[in-house]
């Protein structure tokens, strides 16, 4: 009789304690108050989380400030990169457990989480890993220094790379952290302060402190650290940026987006098509780039469409961690009734709703892929961030027309181009007002391109050389 090893996707390879500390001077320990975090496709409770206090963020800030000052900041660059390696190999080593682990604690499907989300992740450490001995001949300046102690906040979407984009270059750079996963995706920044400890960095250099946004805050507004990092909300962005102002705090805002995607008659459609789907359907549209306005030329508007419908017919919606799910769970309730509240406003204000008929489970966080036609520029599902897999379709004529209307958002993080004209991709690129523009793709990501936006997308550049300039000075 032959035993067969659990599938690789299955539940069973994670180990899912009952209750998690916080990872503190690299030890786990309790807080006062706790919280739950579930599983958005069935509502369970996964796991009872320590919620930080005031009194844990000034331990946890102590605890980076003397690592800092006695083993880190003073390790030469090369000594830090042996540990930012060890930390890569060790997340490649468990990749496929932490990719279950995401995708039961978020919702994502697994082929997302194992085929992009953690390839990414190690390939962060494995890229900062190699800059840390390079710093002071890369041009920075005669004497580039470690800022000090970051305070960095994350938001749920893409839990363990956002702390991969945060944590790989502070640490790259010589400073120590305190990071804030967001209070619905505790799960693998928890993981990676145990692989913290199993790569043996010195206590102190990473710390993880849960809790929801008043841990947040009290993070930020901590007087002793010297660096705030935020991936998150406008508005959250906006009230730490006034927090943070006046103090001598260095901060980079990573914020929201409502990206064009802008397709001209002369793309390839059925390419164009995969670029749209992955544009705002790839992890259920919980992405800052999402290309959620969908702009076409006039003339193709039609054959585009009913292709995209088509191919939105084929997207399979339904469990995480069934490897042919194209489309998983939304992450949270309060997430699934803002999904659900700008689509009744599409509705309400005219515009034309499709999904193609898809069963959704009964229990859990769901929403069938959408796309509204018949939209208007003044419509809130034009403007507004949705944050979910809602697609607007609006429409143009000449490409200063497409310009104009692409650039017509306060976002300005990303934007597509699909067309077959190398000479109008660089005329569109130079005016479009967005941090990367892509063209004939969507939604790529390598660590060594700098990714940021522009206006109310927020300021700092991270990934790449520029992801440094963030944490020296
Ligand atoms: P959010 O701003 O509500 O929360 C983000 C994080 O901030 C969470 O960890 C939360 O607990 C914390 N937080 C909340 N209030 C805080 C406060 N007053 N002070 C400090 N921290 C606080 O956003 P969200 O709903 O978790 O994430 C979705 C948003 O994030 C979207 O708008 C999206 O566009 C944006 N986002 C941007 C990027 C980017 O790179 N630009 C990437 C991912 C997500």
């Amino acid at each position: 009789s032959f035993e067969y090893a659990p599938a690789p996707e299955s539940r069973d390879i994670v180990d899912i304690k009952p209750s998690y500390g916080l990872f503190v001077d690299g030890e786990f320990v309790e807080a006062k108050n706790t919280f739950k975090t579930i599983d958005p496709a069935t509502e369970e409770t996964l796991a009872e989380v320590a919620e930080a206090g005031a009194d844990d963020v000034d331990r946890a800030v102590a605890a980076a400030r003397r690592a800092y000052d006695t083993v880190w900041g003073p390790m030469p660059g090369a000594e830090r990169a042996k540990y930012l390696f060890r930390i890569a190999r060790l997340i490649q080593e468990r990749s496929r457990e932490l990719a279950v682990l995401e995708s039961i604690d978020n919702g994502k499907p697994i082929r997302e989480s194992r085929d992009v989300d953690l390839p990414l992740v190690a390939a962060h450490f494995f890229y900062y890993a190699g800059w840390a001995d390079k710093l002071p001949h890369a041009g920075f300046g005669p004497d580039p220094r470690p800022l000090g102690v970051a305070g960095q906040v994350i938001p749920w979407n893409f839990p363990l790379l956002m702390l991969a984009w945060k944590v790989a270059p502070a640490l790259a750079c010589g400073n120590t952290v305190v990071l804030k996963p967001a209070e619905t995706t505790p799960l693998t920044a928890l993981a990676f302060a145990e692989i913290c400890a199993q790569a043996e960095l010195p206590p102190g250099v990473v710390n993880i402190l849960t809790g929801a946004g008043e841990t947040g805050r009290a993070l930020v507004e901590h007087p002793g650290i010297d660096k705030v990092a935020f991936t998150g909300s406008t508005e959250v962005g906006r009230q730490i940026a006034r927090s943070v102002a006046g103090t001598d705090k260095r901060l980079t805002l990573e914020l929201g987006g409502k990206a064009a995607n802008i397709v001209f008659d002369d793309a390839p459609l059925d390419q164009a098509v995969e670029g749209i789907v992955n544009g705002i359907f790839f992890n259920q549209g919980h992405v800052c780039c999402a290309g959620s306005r969908l702009l076409v030329q006039e003339s193709v508007v039609d054959g585009l469409l009913d292709r995209l419908k088509a191919r939105m017919a084929t997207l399979r919606v339904g469990d995480p961690l069934d490897k042919n799910t194209d489309v998983g769970a939304i992450n949270s309730a309060a997430q699934l009734a803002k999904i659900r509240e700008l689509s009744d406003s599409g509705e309400a204000e005219g515009a034309t709703r499709w999904s193609p008929p898809c069963e959704l489970p009964e229990r859990g966080f769901w929403f069938a892929p959408t796309v509204f036609t018949g939209v208007a520029a003044s419509h809130r599902i034009a403007r507004e961030e949705i944050f979910g897999p809602v697609l607007s379709v609006l429409t143009f004529r000449t490409p200063a027309e497409a310009v104009e209307k692409a650039n017509n958002t306060p976002y300005g993080l990303s934007a597509g181009i699909w067309t077959d004209k190398g000479s109008r991709i660089l005329w569109m690129a130079e005016r479009l007002r967005a941090g990367v523009v892509w063209a004939n793709t969507f939604n790529k990501f390598d660590p060594a391109s700098p990714f940021g936006g522009y206006k109310e997308s927020g300021f700092g550049r991270e990934g790449g050389r520029h992801g440094l300039e963030a944490y020296l000075r």
